[in-house]
């Protein structure tokens, strides 16, 4: 439904109506089950009206089995709309445009969703926009943040670091189709890395990321300040544990001409000290702390390199003086999304260890999207689904398929897009 949320008088004779639409978005492209109605107003930030979330309890297969979140959707996600439209009058006045997660994720996962979405789409005549999931973590970043609600949304282009359990990747964006892959994981994503550490050290919960963010806060400050003092470069330390950053070796390049994190040897840094040491309460302190900062300070060292490869401003590196390309000139915003983003310990690293000032003679503004936000849900893929709609002008046809792999800088570059015509765009969107 259109509402006109406001009148105003142009001249002495045209009238011009401002209108709001509303746009209805569903998420599961993992193990979450999430809906979202949202409001919008031409040129004014997309307002939330309502969410729902459920998540699959995956505590007992020790992580997420892709049969059983399948499962898990198909079972939840009908009676969520139910339920969802009741409390938000849907039936009798429906959203304007539906808004579903297309890919990239778990191929029966997404399916339960977008056969559903194409249902609502048929049901009540409305456009369906089949979003790309991590376009969407990047997004939210145009929604004001609740602990800094002045702030600008940030302005084309902008980088944003996308770290979750099932990608790390560093993007430049130039617009909101035209992506460049700066530095991708070269084996697992930070979030996979960081449960599978959890929880190879015996820390047990459903989100496995959290409960080792927890341990490692309720560690004394006290024990911090030890901890921070022993060195891991080398196995000569009282717990005979060694951690490196990994990419630092004398025989990587200082500038490497393809940029890539690494986060299989966290874990493998683990499981080596097991073989050979107990693992004392003491000793699972120490690598928890250790290997959750290291984690994020590897992150920030390869950021760091792609600041200095790529931006304006000389640095010296191991006595050599460096130049970037300027290939980051101009961007003055750094996104941070996804879940591993929402962890307070990495936002404080970011903020005190990132060489900002390699990028722009002005202030580079941090972007920490609300931490509630940063996980899966679906206010992102609304939120990503109205800058379709409104700046590329596209929907998305009905006989789509989900999309397991599907690279954000390939965002166009799949079947099923259909322009939506000048007068429909009016309609919804224009005054
Ligand atoms: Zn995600």
């Amino acid at each position: 439904m259109i509402l006109l949320a406001g009148l105003v008088r142009s001249g002495t004779r045209n009238l011009q109506f401002t209108r709001l639409y509303r746009v209805l978005a569903i998420e599961s492209s993992c193990d979450d089950s999430c809906l979202a109605l949202l409001e919008k107003l031409k040129g004014k930030a997309p307002i939330i009206i309502d969410e729902m979330k459920r998540t699959l309890n995956s505590q007992a297969t020790g992580g997420i089995v892709p049969t059983k979140a399948q499962e898990f959707h198909q079972q939840e996600i009908g009676n969520m709309i139910l339920e969802f439209s009741g409390r938000n009058g849907l039936q009798s006045s429906p959203p304007d445009v539906i808004c579903c997660t297309r890919g990239p994720g778990m191929v029966g996962s997404l399916a339960a969703s977008l056969q559903i979405a194409k249902g609502l789409s048929i049901g009540w005549n409305k456009p369906l926009i089949g979003v790309h999931h991590m376009l969407g973590h990047v997004l939210i970043s145009k929604l004001p943040e609740s602990e800094r609600p002045d702030s600008k949304p940030p302005q084309y282009p902008f980088l944003s670091l996308l770290c979750s359990g099932g990608h790390t990747i560093l993007l430049l964006l130039r617009s909101i189709s035209d992506h460049e892959i700066i530095i991708e994981t070269s084996d697992i994503a930070v979030g996979d890395s960081i449960d599978k550490c959890a929880r190879e050290l015996g820390i047990e919960g459903n989100l496995l990321g959290k409960e080792l963010e927890k341990y490692v806060n309720s560690l004394t400050p006290e024990m911090v300040d030890e901890f921070e003092k022993i060195s891991t470069e080398t196995r000569d330390n009282e717990f005979g544990f060694k951690l490196k950053k990994p990419l630092r070796g004398p025989h990587n390049p200082v500038i490497p001409d393809t940029l890539a994190f690494t986060f299989a040897p966290f874990l493998s840094s683990i499981q080596h000290f097991k073989t050979t040491h107990d693992l004392s309460e003491r000793a699972k302190q120490f690598i928890a702390f250790k290997t959750q900062k290291l984690i994020f300070q590897h992150i920030i060292d390869r950021v760091n390199i792609s600041l200095l490869k790529h931006g304006i401003k000389e640095d010296t590196i191991k006595g050599k003086k460096i130049l970037g390309d300027g290939k980051f000139k101009g961007v003055q915003s750094l996104v941070f999304s996804g879940g591993v983003a929402s962890n307070r310990t990495f936002r404080k690293l970011l903020q005190e260890e990132l060489k900002l000032n390699l990028l722009s003679n002005d202030d580079v503004q941090f972007h920490f999207p609300d931490v509630r936000l940063c996980t899966d849900n679906a206010v992102m893929i609304g939120v990503a689904g109205i800058e379709i709609l409104e700046t590329l002008h596209k929907r998305t046809d009905l006989n789509v398929l989900p999309i397991r792999k599907w690279p954000m800088n390939e965002l166009l570059d799949v079947d099923g897009w259909i322009d939506i015509e000048k007068s429909e765009i009016e309609r919804l969107i224009n005054t």
